[in-house]
C-alpha cells in the first residue's frame, strides 16, 4: 500500500469514528453516517393498518412507512424506525428519544401546544364500529354499556366528549389490536377508531365489524416533531412531501393500500 492510499484510509477511519461519537454523545437522537447523510429516529405505532403494519417477511410497510422512506430518499437523509405504539411514540418524541413521529397522527390544537406538525398528508375522522351482528345503530343504543378506545387517541377524546350525554362507560387499552379484540369478545359493544383504519380493516376482511354512524371530527394526519426543536427535519418532510405529490409518487403510495 502506498502512502497516498494509507492517508486516504486513515481519513476514512477518522470520519467513521467521528460519526459514531456524534451518534452516542449527542443529546439529540439523530446522527450522521459516514455517507454524510443524517439519520433521524422516527417513532411510530405498532399495527395501525393501512399506515403501519408488518408484511409476511417482517418488513414494516404502510402509507406512513412508504411516505417517510420516500421523503428521506428525496431529501437525502436516513431513518431508523421504531414501532413503539402510539402513546409510547409520543412519549419518545417528548423525551428526545425520537426526532419525529409518523403514526396516523391527527393534527389537533391541543397537540400543537407540544408539537410542530408538517403539512397535512391524509384526511381522517373518527367512527364508531360494532360487531357485524350488533343491534347498535346509534350512540343512544350505548346507554349503560361499555365501549373501548385506545389511550391518547382522537377516538378516545371523541368517546369522552359524548359518554355523559349517552350514558356509556369507556374502557381504555394500549393497542388497536387489543381494542378490536375487546369488541370481538363482547367485553365492549363498540370501539372508537379512525375512519380510514376501520374502512381498510373491514374492506380487507380483517374485521367483521360495521360502522352504523357517520364519521365525526373531520381532521388530517401530520408528521410531528417536538415544538421548536426540529425545524430542519420538518422542512425536509414538507419539501419531500411536496416533491412526492408533484412526481405522482404520493398518489402511487396511497393506491397501494386502497
Ligand atoms: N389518529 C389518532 C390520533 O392521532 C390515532 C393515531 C393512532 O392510534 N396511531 O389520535
Amino acid at each position: 500500500m502506498n502512502t497516498n492510499m494509507k492517508r486516504i484510509l486513515r481519513g476514512a477511519l477518522a470520519v467513521a469514528l467521528g460519526a459514531s461519537l456524534v451518534g452516542c454523545g449527542s443529546s439529540s437522537s439523530s446522527s450522521s453516517s459516514s455517507s454524510g447523510e443524517k439519520t433521524y429516529v422516527i417513532a411510530t405505532d405498532k399495527t395501525y393498518a393501512p399506515f403501519e403494519m408488518t408484511n409476511k417477511k417482517g418488513k414494516l410497510i404502510g402509507i406512513d412507512m412508504d411516505l417517510i422512506r420516500a421523503i428521506a430518499k428525496d431529501q437525502k437523509f436516513k431513518v431508523k424506525i421504531n414501532s413503539l405504539g402510539f402513546d409510547a411514540a409520543c412519549t419518545a418524541l417528548e423525551s428526545g428519544e425520537a426526532d419525529g413521529v409518523i403514526a396516523g397522527m391527527t393534527i389537533t390544537d391541543e397537540r400543537k401546544q407540544k408539537y410542530d406538525f408538517s403539512k397535512q398528508y391524509y384526511k381522517t375522522g373518527v367512527s364508531m364500529a360494532v360487531a357485524k351482528n350488533s343491534k347498535i345503530k346509534s350512540y343512544s343504543d350505548l346507554k349503560g354499556k361499555t365501549v373501548v378506545a385506545k389511550t391518547s387517541t382522537a377516538g378516545l377524546s371523541f368517546a369522552q366528549s359524548i359518554h355523559k350525554k349517552y350514558g356509556f362507560k369507556i374502557r381504555v387499552v394500549e393497542e388497536s389490536s387489543l381494542m378490536f379484540q375487546t369488541v370481538k369478545s363482547g367485553e365492549a359493544v363498540a370501539c372508537f377508531e379512525d375512519t380510514p383504519v376501520l374502512k381498510y380493516m373491514i374492506g380487507q376482511g380483517q374485521l367483521d365489524f360495521k360502522m352504523p354512524t357517520k364519521s365525526e371530527n373531520p381532521s388530517y394526519y401530520g408528521f410531528a416533531v417536538s415544538k421548536g426543536k426540529n425545524k430542519t427535519l420538518l422542512s425536509k418532510f414538507n419539501k419531500g412531501l411536496a416533491n412526492l405529490k408533484k412526481s405522482g409518487e404520493y398518489k402511487k403510495i396511497l393506491a397501494k393500500y386502497e
